[in-house]
């Protein structure tokens, strides 16, 4: 007889102890984004490294070509130039959810997702990884 350990219990944990540290002036960026593209969603990239499960995101970049819509906010990334430093988008639900949508899982792009929702302050600032975990948020 075999004995199924579970393991996805474990693998569940270590990816909750993962944290993302923002830079106070891309947190205060990401705030005044949301709000001048309210009610509409605006989106973001985010530039930064990543060590192990440590996320680091210091800088922004407006993506070309963005869309905009109540329940929508893109680009093709394809069109994006190849480089390491984009680790992530940041993207604004004028919802009072900051939760990723399904659409926005399917659609990840990078190692997380940042997401406001309205009002836009700090603490509706949320994270996500593709698997739609939460991370932890800490403005630096
Ligand atoms: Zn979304």
């Amino acid at each position: 007889m075999r004995l199924f350990f579970r393991k996805n219990k474990e693998q569940k944990s270590a990816e909750t102890k993962r944290s993302l540290a923002m830079k106070r002036h891309v947190a205060d960026s990401i705030i005044t984004y949301a709000k001048s593209c309210h009610p509409n969603e605006g989106i973001l990239i985010l530039q930064g490294q990543t060590k192990k499960n440590n996320i680091v995101v210091d800088g922004l970049v407006v993506p070309p070509f963005a869309s905009h819509g109540p329940y929508y906010s893109g680009f093709p990334t394809y069109d994006l130039p190849f480089d390491l430093s984009y680790i992530g988008t940041a993207h604004s639900h004028p919802g009072g959810s900051n939760r990723p949508s399904l659409e926005d899982l399917n659609n990840f792009y990078g190692f997380v997702s940042v997401i406001i929702c309205y009002p836009y302050s700090d603490q509706d600032i949320g994270a996500f990884d593709r698997n739609g975990n939460k991370v932890h948020v800490e403005i630096i």
